[in-house]
């Protein structure tokens, strides 16, 4: 039976719902705070870096890789310890999209005609034991074209479907649920608005709506730009919430739909999950509020606290976020340092965000091969390196922290402590064995031809008469990892446990699944992936397959 769909929000994971939903003949109908010209959500701004196990692309590489490693890489990093509860939905969500990861992705994306950068990353490497946190392999595939190319045949399809209703500038502030089953949505409409993609809109209501609803996914996104409600839920497991922090996700990730689902009496599982990253930059160009980048870095980078010392395995570039994120926080301070030479600049900082990667977005072979393998730092990267508030450089060290202790506006640095670190660090490159774990990690690092060719920079010294480069790392917020209570099919259950009839739940809003298929980390590339798998069965479980 033809059914009419309702769906809040259209980025990544409502976009795949529709998608499936008008192929299996129904009726959809999407609304979205924003207005039409930022259709895709966040996922138009991400890297469209994907997690996949034993795809074509690693095996091109001659990266073995299998379902049995890459679960017990999720369990190491997901470390399920509320299994009785909260954690019930979240691990059977978790082998699941390691089988979708493994068996049916790169099918599922190829079918949509989405296909994958040349190059292979490994993100989060771990630096802990086999049984803990981190990638044992490179995994991060890059989508071609980037965000914008993994969300355009989703949007393409549903905008020329006839069963394809969109609503913009519908502002979603109410649900009703009567007796398990979801009724009505009810909201403002807010004042058209031609602002660019990404920047605030204005949030002047105009109207108000009140629709009937049977069947109702709601896909709209997390907490990442509600500063207020990520500090309410900070996990003290994670030291003190920075101060500051600047913003990783556009004004219209506010996660105010998660509120409004549980004041319907839908369960909200793991609030205290989250994901943020500890090498965000001030934008130089912001387009939303608090505008922050997110370096990629490579492994060489030596990273300091803001009083100048040295963090140890496995805070290293690159190898646990979360780990490194706990380390900041106990300092008491909300920023660190990278020091670097100019050989590292350019060959391992990539910066995270379609716009900072024109070559790939653009899909240009020729841009690729001059930006990533010529002597240079990429343009956008060169660009940070002149114009952004967080960089500072100089011939030599000393001359360098005391610039530092300028842009930090104190005196922590002291350049003797850190001149010493740096020797020390420098007389373990003299030989191919060493007790520095980072050094022997980035010899470990190329014998992945990836990481050799674009990634990670031959171990070299600082403190030989190079260019100097200190960046200011700033806490900049993205992920929220906990939400909304979901089964398999993506359907929603209410706060005494019981699931409720026609409302579904996917992507970010629903922890990208089950109320938290990361459990309390991630490997990366599983966002965007988490978005495509619990759309798919969101409307799987619409159309009863
Ligand atoms: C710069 C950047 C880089 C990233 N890179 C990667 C990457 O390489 N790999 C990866 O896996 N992930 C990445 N991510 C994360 C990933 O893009 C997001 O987690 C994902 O796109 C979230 O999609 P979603 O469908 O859940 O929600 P969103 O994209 O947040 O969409 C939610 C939509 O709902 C709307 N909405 C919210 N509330 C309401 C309401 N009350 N009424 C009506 N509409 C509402 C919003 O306006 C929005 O359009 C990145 C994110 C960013 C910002």
């Amino acid at each position: 039976m033809k059914k009419t769909v309702t769906i809040i929000g259209a980025g990544l994971s409502g976009l795949v719902a529709a998608t499936e939903l008008l192929k299996a003949g129904h009726q959809v109908v999407m609304l979205d705070q924003e207005p039409k010209q930022a259709m895709g959500g966040q996922a138009f701004w991400s890297f469209g870096g994907l997690f996949l196990v034993n795809s074509g692309l690693q095996r091109k590489f001659r990266v073995k890789d299998s379902y049995e490693l890459a679960l017990n890489d999720w369990l190491g990093t997901a470390r399920f310890d509320r299994l009785e509860d909260e954690d019930v939905w979240a691990k059977k969500w978790a082998e699941a999209y390691i089988h979708f990861a493994c068996f049916e992705k790169e099918k599922y994306l190829k079918s949509m005609g989405i296909k994958f950068a040349p190059v292979l990353g490994w993100a989060e490497r771990g630096g802990s034991n086999a049984e803990g946190h981190g990638n044992s392999v490179p995994r991060f595939h890059i989508t071609w074209g980037t965000g914008p190319g993994l969300i355009e045949p989703f949007v393409s399809y549903c905008l020329a479907h006839q069963d394809f209703r969109f609503l913009p500038r519908h502002q979603v502030t109410d649900i009703t649920i009567d007796h398990h089953q979801i009724k009505a949505i009810i909201g403002n409409i807010l004042e058209p608005s031609d602002v660019e993609r990404g920047a605030p809109s204005s949030r002047t209501v105009i109207d108000t709506f009140n629709m009937d609803v049977e069947t109702l996914i709601i896909t709209t996104g997390g907490i990442g730009a509600n500063h207020e409600l990520i500090k309410q839920n900070w996990p003290g497991r994670l030291g003190k919430a920075p101060e500051h922090m600047i913003q990783g996700v556009p004004d219209s990730t506010d996660g105010r739909m998660l509120k409004v689902s549980e004041d319907a009496g839908v369960r909200l599982v793991n609030k205290d999950r989250m994901w943020h990253y500890t090498e965000g930059i001030r934008n130089h160009t912001p387009i939303w509020n608090n505008h922050g980048i997110r370096i990629i870095p490579g492994p060489s980078s030596l990273w300091f606290d803001a009083e100048g010392n040295r963090f140890t395995a496995p805070d290293y570039p690159g190898f646990d976020t979360l780990h490194t994120l706990e380390s900041i926080c106990k300092t008491g301070y909300d920023y660190s340092w990278f020091v670097l030479t100019e050989d590292i600049m350019k060959k391992e900082f990539v910066l995270s965000g379609s716009e900072q990667n024109p070559d790939l977005t653009g899909k240009d072979y020729k841009q690729i091969l001059k930006e990533r393998l010529s002597s240079h730092a990429t343009g956008p990267v060169e660009k940070f390196r002149t114009d952004g508030a967080d960089f500072v450089e100089a011939d030599n060290l000393e001359e360098l922290i005391s610039k530092m202790n300028q842009l930090a506006g104190d005196d922590l640095l002291d350049y003797e402590k850190i001149k010493k670190q740096v020797e020390l660090r420098d007389l373990q490159v003299d030989n191919p064995f060493s007790k520095d774990p980072q050094i022997t990690f980035i010899n470990g690092a190329r014998h992945f031809l990836g990481d050799k060719l674009i990634r990670t920079a031959k171990p070299h010294k600082f403190l030989d008469g190079r260019k100097l480069i200190a960046v200011k790392l700033h806490i900049i917020s993205r992920k929220t990892l906990g939400g909304i209570q979901t089964d398999l099919n993506s359907q929603v259950f209410s706060k005494d446990e019981q699931l409720i009839e026609g409302l579904y739940a996917a992507g970010e809003v629903a922890g990208f699944g089950g109320g938290g298929v990361h459990g309390y980390g991630a490997l990366e590339g599983t966002f965007l992936g988490g978005c495509i798998f619990s759309g798919l069965r969101a409307a799987r479980g619409i159309c009863g397959k």
